[in-house]
């Protein structure tokens, strides 16, 4: 691709040369004779300056960052930059406040800290314009905690769910206070007017260059389906803040990104499956929900049938999340970041690439742990 680009620039350059150097009147001599032609001659010029300098091509790039196991949620950050150089989250990655520890963080980590600020000072980008928030969780909301008070953001989007149950057994297994935590965050952003509460069928005109869609939870939310299958610590405290993750689909071009976030294989058949329209879901990329642990749902692979995937999950999970046959079934080329690092794609629009810090898939683990089924914070 670079390579046609690289000879339609040159071939342009040497029309206009031609044009520049068969044409007498232009010759500079003739000007200074010619008032007249000096108008015509100072817009060929700039247009032959602009065409000698090799236009840059539009691009928008897509990087799923590799968070480490803190033993604590799996985590998922998402920085997205476009050709007119803003610069979007999706998620910020783990971080749990924790007295105990010495800088205020569990494992010392916060991966708005030690991750995301380093990859954007990296690229010169001193301001986020927008963070999009899947859900109250803090493997996906930790990394914010850092960065509002240590870097400009300009806007907070999420879907504005609050879990609330008057069962008690209803929020066993989770904690609330990070559920509260990401409550009060987001009230901190709407008080100073910086916040915005998207929900199913809107697109939202935040960035000229990308369509962005809200594709998931309805406005009203999804309820909890009848399922009987779940796991007892998979409560409604935590599978229904995972289900009514904010789901985007954003396209640059022709290329089709979905987001879905944390939302778990039951709730993507019980929930968002009868009430999505289907055609929505079909992508080039798909991030694997809920980290990719859990299987994908035939009608949901069907639908969304991407070219490639990613799994946000470190290396201890990578090789056992079962998403993955599901997704090389349909023909998908499978991206992990436990296995990969950072999984970096560049687009034109038109056609894109896929570029990773390593590759281990072939290399034998340190050691493989099956994820317990619940996993997906
Ligand atoms: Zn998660």
């Amino acid at each position: 691709m670079k390579t046609i680009l690289y000879l339609h620039v040159q071939s342009l350059v040497g029309r206009a040369y031609a044009s520049w150097h068969f044409i007498p009147s232009l010759r500079v001599p003739m000007l200074f004779r010619t008032f007249a032609a000096l108008p015509l001659f100072a817009v060929l010029s700039l247009t032959f300056l602009n065409l000698t300098a090799p236009a840059a091509e539009p691009t928008f790039s897509f990087t799923v960052l590799e968070i480490p196991d803190i033993q604590r949620g799996a985590g998922l950050a998402i920085v997205m930059r476009t050709p007119s150089g803003k610069t979007w989250l999706y998620d910020t990655g783990t971080a749990h406040p924790e007295k105990l520890s010495s800088d205020g963080w569990l494992a010392n980590f916060n991966a708005g800290r030690d991750l995301i600020a380093q990859h954007l000072q990296k690229e010169d980008i001193t301001s986020i314009d927008g963070i999009f928030i899947s859900h109250a969780h803090y493997d996906h909301f930790g990394g914010l905690l850092w960065l509002k008070d240590n870097f400009p953001i300009k806007l907070l989007i999420d879907c504005g769910y609050i879990f609330h149950s008057d069962v008690e057994a209803d929020y066993l297994g989770t904690n609330k206070g990070e559920l509260d935590h990401y409550t009060r965050v987001r009230e901190e952003f709407r008080s100073r007017g910086a916040y915005l509460c998207a929900t199913a069928g809107e697109t939202l005109k935040l960035d000229p260059d990308l369509k962005i869609e809200v594709i998931a939870p309805p406005k009203t939310w999804f309820t909890a389906p009848h399922i009987t299958t779940r796991p007892k610590n998979d409560t409604p405290s935590h599978f229904l803040v995972n289900a009514n993750s904010l789901m985007l689909r954003i396209q640059f071009g022709d290329i089709v990104f979905l987001l879905p976030g944390d939302i778990q294989t039951e709730d993507i058949e019980a929930s968002l499956m009868p009430f999505v329209d289907k055609s929505k879901l079909k992508c080039h990329i798909l991030v694997a929900p809920g980290h990719g642990i859990h299987p994908i749902p035939k009608e949901f692979g069907a639908a969304t049938h991407p070219e490639v995937s990613i799994a946000s999950v470190f290396p201890r999970y990578a090789k056992g999340i079962r998403s993955t046959k599901d997704l090389q079934a349909l023909g998908t080329k499978t991206y992990v970041t436990g296995l990969h690092g950072n999984v970096h794609i560049t687009t034109n629009g038109k056609t894109y690439q896929v570029t990773t810090d390593r590759d281990d898939t072939t290399k034998p683990p340190a050691s493989v742990t099956k994820p317990a089924p619940a996993a997906a914070k």
